[in-house]
């Protein structure tokens, strides 16, 4: 399939924000991915007869509209609507998700613990603050902002250390805006009902979710490709240049594409790098933005598992990894009859994963999940910059490469476009809402 020369809107990327924005366009768009296939950080792969998404990728479709768009694309019938199974492996011990309001179970010195940090907190807060943040001048810093909230306890027994494992960066390094939709708040009489027994159900923003019985994640994007024609889609087309002043796209073998409109949806941090144009002052900023690879194992299992969790936290840096989630205990169907996936995701990034495979296998075992002769195979993973780290410049920078963007009458859009911390679902509605600014003949 050649490509055009010229088109109407260029979208750089055909993960769920580049396909919802040509979907959502009245006119013509063309798209081009540098990957074989569409779906972006929401594909998935096959072998021997297991399905592994890039780690776990849960649907919460809260959108109406969006809800509507993907269950009438897909039909209803191809998903499965699950109600989460998650916990915290601590201490040896599991205790049930959030590890804020759920301490029951831990060894008795560490409820103590937490339970008189919160007590603590709430006086430091003071007894006529809103427990909920309004109207509070919270801590910036993530680490203060977890103290202020849950109290020493509960950040040194998990928040802290699950969250430098899980972003790369030391809690001290970022800030806390990333987490309010996130990160459950309990009141103090939540966590004390918690530790006692007495637990609350279905905290947190994504206490049931849907996933597709056929095909992985990967059959989301494939039908959003269906919709917008396949024609307009390019894969294993990466674009290397972008020239602004002659408004074209310039790919690796070398072929131009003008544009009269531009959507990105690749990582801003690319994306500033295909600009000629970008002055100084935006690729300073641009050089401040950092982000964390995900490192993991897809690991397929002969048997059972012995939990039936859909994902478990390690906070303990005694293990290498932080996440541990099961496919198959979501939809048997990921794996082959007879067996059974986990996806293992690895707090550090710099050791070569083989390395540390026999300690994730012990880490399993221990877990009491599979014992290690029943573990068939392990394959390493690494999705390049999969979380952007809200460090304290952070804001400052992606404002001024936006108002830039702006400016130039581009639009950069999706996770990685906008550069933030979201959602599949988030990345629909971007793709939704890009698609109305540009119908709406506006400046992109
Ligand atoms: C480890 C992990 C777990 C996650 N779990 C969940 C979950 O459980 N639930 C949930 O809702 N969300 C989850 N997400 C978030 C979700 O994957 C993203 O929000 C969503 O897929 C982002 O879509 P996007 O289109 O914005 O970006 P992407 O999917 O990254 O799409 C951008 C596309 O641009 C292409 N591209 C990049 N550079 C170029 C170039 N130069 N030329 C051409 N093409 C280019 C890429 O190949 C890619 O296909 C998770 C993300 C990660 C990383």
């Amino acid at each position: 399939m050649s490509l055009p020369q010229r088109t109407q809107t260029l979208i750089i990327g055909a993960g769920l924000a580049g396909l919802s924005t040509a979907l959502h366009l009245d006119g013509e768009a063309l798209l081009l991915d540098g990957l074989d296939r569409v779906g972006g950080a929401a594909r998935s792969e096959r072998f021997e007869g297991f399905t592994f998404d890039l780690t776990g990728h849960w649907l919460h479709l809260r959108d109406p509209q969006i809800r509507a768009l993907i269950l009438g694309l897909l039909g209803p019938d191809h998903f499965v609507e699950i109600e989460r199974k998650s916990r915290i492996w601590s201490h040896g011990v599991y205790t049930r998700y959030p590890f804020q309001s759920n301490l029951h179970g831990l060894p008795p010195a560490v409820i103590k613990a937490c339970v008189m940090g919160a007590i603590e907190a709430r006086g430091g807060r003071g007894e006529g603050v809103a427990e909920r943040g309004e109207g509070v001048a919270e801590p910036e810093g993530f680490a203060d902002w977890i103290r202020f909230y849950f109290g020493e306890g509960i950040a040194e027994h998990f928040m802290i250390p699950y969250n430098a494992r899980l972003w790369g960066v030391a809690a001290e390094e970022i800030t806390s805006r990333w987490c309010q939709r996130f990160v459950p708040r309990p009141n103090l009489e939540q966590i004390i009902a918690g530790a006692v027994g007495c637990h609350a159900e279905g905290e947190g923003y994504n206490a049931r979710f849907l996933y597709p019985k056929v095909g992985g994640i990967q059959s989301v994007p494939e039908a959003l490709a269906d919709a917008v024609g396949r024609a307009h889609i390019h894969l294993n087309t990466p674009v290397t240049r972008v020239d602004l002043k002659a408004r074209f796209v310039e790919t690796a073998s070398g072929q131009r594409v003008y544009f009269e409109r531009l959507v990105n949806t690749a990582p801003l941090t690319r994306f500033i790098d295909l600009l000629a144009e970008a002055p100084a002052e935006v690729r300073a900023a641009r050089a401040k933005l950092r982000a964390a690879d995900t490192v993991y194992f897809n690991v397929g299992v002969r048997g059972a598992l012995g939990q039936d969790d859909h994902w478990i936290y390690v906070p303990e840096a005694s293990w290498p990894m932080y996440r541990v989630g099961a496919f198959s205990n979501a939809l048997p169907a990921m794996a082959p009859e007879g067996h059974s996936s986990l996806y293992v995701e690895l707090a550090d990034r710099d050791t070569p994963p083989e390395a540390l495979a026999g300690r994730v296998k012990a880490g399993l075992a221990a877990m009491g999940l599979c014992q290690p002769e029943r573990v068939l195979f392990m394959q390493a993973r690494r999705i390049p910059e999969a979380y952007v780290i809200y460090d304290f410049d952070y804001h400052a920078s992606r404002a001024l490469i936006h108002e830039w963007l702006n400016h130039q009458g581009l639009l950069s859009i999706g996770r990685y476009g906008d550069w933030n911390y979201s959602s599949m679902e988030d990345a629909l509605i971007n793709g939704r809402d890009a698609a109305a600014r540009l119908s709406g003949g506006g400046e992109a």
